[in-house]
């Protein structure tokens, strides 16, 4: 006869599903908070038209990812509408599917460690990884909002933020940013040519800041014309 397993034994086993594990609780938390953040930044219109995407990790081992459902607005987004994904992007949780954009958050969770990957479409994002792409990337420096990025210390610090070419092919495109973050260690963020911003943190606050912080700074480059000296 199959054996079945009993709520109990259910809620005492880490490794199961459903509303009692410790994966169950974590990822309705992290729902919780990536909602709010949708809300947020669609207030700020960094993420307008259902574009963006973002995913808090849950478990490490083995690795799951809780993660926006692709074609939202986020402005609207419940936790009930969130996905839980494995390793390779398959939903082990939850109806609908991710953004082809998850091996990216899966990319940036393996090459630095990150806790939470949040991506944003803003104009000003829009408009320096346009005008800035030949030279690969922009730096910012001098700016005392640079501090609110982690293990920053000062306005003196430099800060390169990469630019990819954009790409609809996520295979490929997941490979220029494991890359990227190989070759650039200590970077807080990227940006894809014309589509937008990605940055991470440790957990889902640092994230959260460090989206503030960018956008802060590229729209202080754009609005000074800063931007076109350098
Ligand atoms: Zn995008």
């Amino acid at each position: 006869m199959k054996k079945t397993k009993t709520p109990n034994k259910r809620a005492r086993n880490p490794k199961a599903k459903g509303p009692m594990s410790p994966n169950g609780t974590r990822f309705a938390e992290a729902a919780a908070w990536l909602a709010g953040i949708g809300k947020e930044f669609h207030a700020r219109g960094w993420v307008l038209g259902t574009s963006g995407n973002f995913s808090a990790v849950i478990s490490r081992e083995p690795l799951r990812l809780a993660i926006t459902s692709t074609g939202l607005d986020k402005g609207t987004l419940a936790p009930g509408q969130f996905l839980e994904m494995d390793e390779t992007a398959n939903v082990v949780r939850g109806d609908g599917r991710p953004s082809a954009e998850a091996l990216l958050h899966l990319a940036i969770v393996r090459g630095v460690d990150a806790g939470a990957v949040l991506h944003t479409h803003s104009v000003w994002s829009t408009v320096l990884s346009g005008s800035h792409a030949a030279q690969g990337g922009i730096a910012l420096e001098g700016y005392e909002m640079l501090k609110g990025l982690e293990g920053v210390r000062t306005h003196k610090h430099r800060e390169w933020l990469p630019i990819l070419e954009n790409s609809q092919d996520m295979i490929e495109l997941g490979e220029h940013v494991s890359k990227t973050l190989r070759e650039s260690p200590g970077i807080h963020g990227f940006l894809l040519r014309e589509h937008g911003l990605y940055t991470w943190g440790a957990g889902l606050q640092e994230a959260k800041r460090h989206v503030e912080i960018l956008e802060f700074l590229m729209e202080v480059l754009v609005r000074s014309g800063a931007a076109q000296s350098t």
